[in-house]
């Protein structure tokens, strides 16, 4: 080691050492230290921390530089770590939020805006601050709803890292029970269950040089996630025996009431808190480790006998990835996790979906919500992990192909069961309207799902049908290599068509689309 090397190798412990944090409060408790094992755990991190040593800093100075600058294209864009204290009872989480971030844009940024899911509704999230993570530094904050803009002290150029962390607390909400917020019970808590679902925030998306933030609604979801890599450390106070943590991603500590867990290229970092959670798991063959969260209720007694409604989940949920990886693609995690949701419905997130209790306790066979909704979740493992698109603006991208993908499932399984989905799931509802509407477009959620979903799922069959079932799907796996890691727009969905496909689907876009005058980009689009 040369003296350069150990000048900086003192000064990144230095920096670690000297922050001080509401989550350092949390070394006095018998909790490992966040900070430390950044220190000596060898996680890329340290690696991260050290990128300085190939850069020569001018003068050696106790106080870092808030900004770091020539990191080559490989560094992960965005990173997060998070230390999490949760004091169960009382469903409050104090969080201490590092985030690194390069700025991969053009041109240089004096201002950092974040997405704040949980600050849509007020009495959730409730902000301490910000600070520069090398310095402590305060920095000016501005804060309206989901939008949390930062003034950065000095400009950001591109493919300079800065490093900040937000503290902050969440008074977890009661999930609802009745109306249109019943959905949202993903971040949430019923009497057996907590769910941190979007809890985190996010560094907006630059698009045509600003900020994607939208507006919340009731009807769909709203975000436009990037992919960062995630370390989450989560301590949990005064929980009851029985809690048990399904969270997605590798596992690297396992306490009583401590975890850790990294998950690299997510689009966010999503867990379920259960009281007396069973679990039922299966490794695939070459494939991920599968594993079914539930309570005792998924086990239905009949007059037939019991009827274990997280053994047929856990069948549908291994099937599933296996159609689909053939079809689309690898699934990229270890694992995958599938948790049975005290709220209706279903919901998504990197490594790990929710499926609504209800789907549990009425299932009856194959020919029910149960399979369809556990495959459509599965699936968006593609349509939104993998793929991220624009959920607010252009919903069809990943809901049409979810629900479409639940029809792959149903052909690959149950090919007797293809004529019972189309008329359940599709036919049955005469679905109406524009595929590609916003989620700001519907009166009702009804609505929504028949135009975006099921006349979706009706253009997807029409596309098939014209250039036949073997191109259709070369294209959809194209499509899941091109927009891996990427948010795609719908412009690069049709140019990967070719251009005699393109043309032949035109009849097809100008019955499904409010603006089917699409210009196909050439060569192929990719970004
Ligand atoms: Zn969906």
């Amino acid at each position: 080691m040369n003296l350069r090397t150990l000048t900086n190798l003192l000064i990144a412990l230095s920096l670690t050492a000297c922050t001080i944090t509401p989550g350092d409060r949390a070394e006095a408790s018998p909790m490992p230290s966040p900070t430390s094992q950044i220190v000596t755990t060898p996680v890329p991190t340290l690696q991260r921390q050290l990128q300085p040593i190939e850069t020569p800093l001018p003068t050696p100075s106790p106080t870092p530089a808030a900004i770091v600058c020539g990191l080559d294209s490989a560094t992960p864009a965005t990173r997060y770590t998070i230390n999490a204290v949760l004091d169960y009872p009382a469903r409050r989480v104090q969080v201490v939020q590092h985030i690194e971030y390069i700025n991969r844009d053009s041109a240089a940024l004096s201002e950092l805006v974040f997405n704040i899911k949980p600050n849509t509704d007020p009495g959730i999230f409730q902000l301490a601050g910000v600070t520069l993570t090398t310095s402590g530094e305060p920095l000016q904050t501005s804060l309206a709803r989901q939008r949390l803009t930062l003034t950065l002290p000095e400009p950001l150029d591109p493919a300079c890292q800065i490093r900040l962390t937000l503290t902050f607390e969440l008074a977890i909400p009661p999930i609802a029970n009745r109306g249109v917020q019943r959905f949202q019970g993903y971040l949430g808590y019923s009497d057996r269950q907590l769910n941190l679902g979007h809890w985190l925030p996010t560094i907006a998306l630059r698009r045509d040089d600003d900020w994607i933030t939208h507006e919340p609604s009731v009807i769909g979801e709203q975000e436009a996630l990037g992919i960062a890599d995630w370390d989450v450390h989560l301590a949990i106070q005064n929980a009851p025996d029985t809690l048990v943590a399904a969270a997605p991603g590798t596992l690297l500590e396992n306490g009583d009431t401590y975890w850790r867990w990294v998950l690299p290229a997510a689009r966010d970092f999503s867990l379920s808190l259960g009281e007396g959670f069973i679990l039922s798991a299966r490794q695939l063959p070459d494939g991920p480790l599968v594993e079914v969260y539930t309570f005792p209720d998924a086990l239905i007694e009949t007059q037939a006998g019991p009827i274990d409604a997280a053994a047929f989940a856990l069948d549908t949920a291994a099937n599933s990835l296996a159609i689909f990886a053939n079809r689309f693609g690898p699934y990229p995690y270890e694992r995958l996790v599938i948790v049975q949701g005290d709220f209706p419905d279903g919901m998504e997130f990197s490594g790990i979906v929710f499926v609504g209790g209800e789907y549990f306790r009425r299932f009856g066979g194959p020919d029910s919500y149960l399979t369809l909704i556990t495959a459509h979740e599965v699936s968006h493992q593609w349509w939104y992990s993998q793929v991220g698109s624009d959920q607010a603006l252009h919903p069809w991208l990943d809901e049409a192909l979810a629900t479409y993908s639940e029809l792959v499932f149903i052909e690959e399984y149950y090919p007797a069961l293809k004529g019972w989905w189309w008329e359940f799931r599709i036919d049955s509802f005469s679905p109406e309207g524009f595929v590609d509407s916003t989620v700001y477009d519907f009166p009702s959620r009804r609505a929504y799902i028949n135009a975006v979903y099921l006349r979706g799922v009706r253009m997807l069959d029409a596309l098939r049908a014209t250039i036949g079932t073997d191109a259709f799907f070369a294209w959809l796996r194209r499509y899941a290599e091109v927009g891996n890691g990427q948010v795609m727009e719908p412009l690069s969905f049709w140019s990967l068509l070719t251009p005699e496909q393109f043309d032949l689907t035109a009849p097809i876009r100008q019955r499904y689309l409010q603006q089917p005058q699409i210009i196909r980009l050439d060569p192929a689009a990719g970004s």
